[in-house]
């Protein structure tokens, strides 16, 4: 039942509002399955029939459409960035409902920023949706993550090790909290409700101040035993000239992280202060300079992600990175670079779907890979506050 039920909701995700009977010819289930499914679905608040959808027309018995139910749950999620969190509440369609930024005061302590995030998420929620239950809370972050024991491994720009986060918040809210890297929550979100829908095979390369991919393969999500896949910051990938932490020259995320891009930039006079967001802000308000320094930038992704696409290659590469997010340009150049380096067509590779709310989606989409994935299993807890 809890396999059907996923298969059901997930065809109403993706095709939604549609019929039961459309729903048991495109999944190959039994029409009694999916009505018993969809009962199942209904009774959780997670479907609801939508019978103005589709004008009817026909003789006989109408088919009142169903779709996916964004009117009674939400889902809570925190991302974890180098200088601030992102808290938000999501739908069930993963459509950012409301996010905050909250500058971190204590970077470096992973109790202050995790539960000052979580306070100011309960604070969100009973301002703006406090009649939407929350589902869960989802909490993403680049580098090491650990989604079984709900622990941040390690995340070297925040300097973090062991932290048990699904263990702290789960304490903190009373909610069932998950915990993934943002690399691959994202590459699920694609599949769920980005560009990738129905793809079975998809390589996410994400890009800001912690340089990760992830990879999904025949549907699922590849972690590796120790939850360590898609490693990628320091391939020699990257700019020979430049030094790295870690002792070694050309590491990927040494060249083109947002923090090394941008200081890059800072030297040669391009932005005025180390900023990735200026240099972008800059790039949009229409700086040539900063617009064509970005594009660079841009190429030298693409040529790494063409070396890690003919690796694999997947049906489609995404690539979550500010510029490419936010300027044609960029996105135009990365495209070019990865078709000229690699076996990928042009098409096949992707900018982020999820535009400036990339982070809140992340955070969402890590609650939601689990609830589409097994959608009987949902609580419907009550916030219990601090
Ligand atoms: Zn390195």
């Amino acid at each position: 039942m809890s396999g059907t039920a996923s298969v059901v909701l997930g065809t109403v995700l993706r095709c939604g509002p549609i019929a039961r009977s459309t729903i048991a010819r495109t999944s190959g289930l039994s029409p009694a399955a999916v009505t018993r499914a969809c009962a199942a679905l209904t009774e959780l608040g997670l479907l609801a029939e939508v019978p103005q959808a589709v004008p009817y027309r026909g003789i006989g018995r109408p088919h009142v459409p169903v779709d996916v139910d964004t009117s009674r749950h939400v889902v809570a999620g925190v991302h974890v960035a180098h200088l601030f969190s992102t808290i938000t509440l999501v739908d069930l369609r993963g459509r950012v409902l409301v996010r905050r930024t909250i500058p971190h005061t204590a970077a470096d302590d992973p109790h202050e920023v995790l539960t000052t995030a979580a306070d100011e998420l309960l604070r969100l929620h009973a301002d703006r949706f406090p009649g939407h239950i929350p589902i869960g809370l989802g909490v993403a972050a680049g580098g090491w993550v650990d989604p079984t024991g709900g622990v941040v491994v390690r995340h070297a720009s925040l300097g973090w090790r062991d932290v048990e986060v699904a263990a702290l918040l789960t304490a903190r809210t009373g909610l069932p909290v998950r915990v993934d890297s943002h690399a691959r929550a994202l590459a699920r979100a694609e599949q769920l409700f980005g560009a990738a829908r129905g793809r079975e095979s998809l390589l996410h390369l994400f890009v800001g101040n912690v340089v990760d991919a992830a990879i999904v393969t025949a549907g699922t999500t590849h972690r590796g035993p120790r939850s360590a896949a898609g490693d990628v910051a320091h391939l020699a990938l990257g700019d020979p000239g430049v030094r790295c932490g870690c002792g070694k020259r050309g590491c990927l995320e040494a060249t083109v992280s947002d923090r090394a891009w941008a200081e890059r930039a800072h030297l040669a006079g391009v932005v005025r202060r180390p900023s990735i967001f200026d240099l972008v802000d800059d790039a949009v308000a229409g700086s040539p300079a900063a617009r064509a320094d970005l594009v660079e930038r841009a190429r030298v992704v693409g040529r790494a992600a063409a070396v890690l696409f003919d690796f694999l290659d997947p049906e489609v590469l995404v690539v979550t990175e500010i510029g490419t997010n936010r300027l044609p340009d960029c996105a135009a150049a990365l495209r070019e670079e990865v078709a000229a380096m690699s076996r990928a067509s042009a098409d096949a590779v992707l900018a982020s779907s999820f535009g400036e709310d990339v982070l809140a989606v992340a955070a969402g989409a890590v609650q939601l890979d689990a609830l589409y994935a097994d959608p009987l299993n949902i609580r419907n807890p009550v916030w219990q506050g601090v």
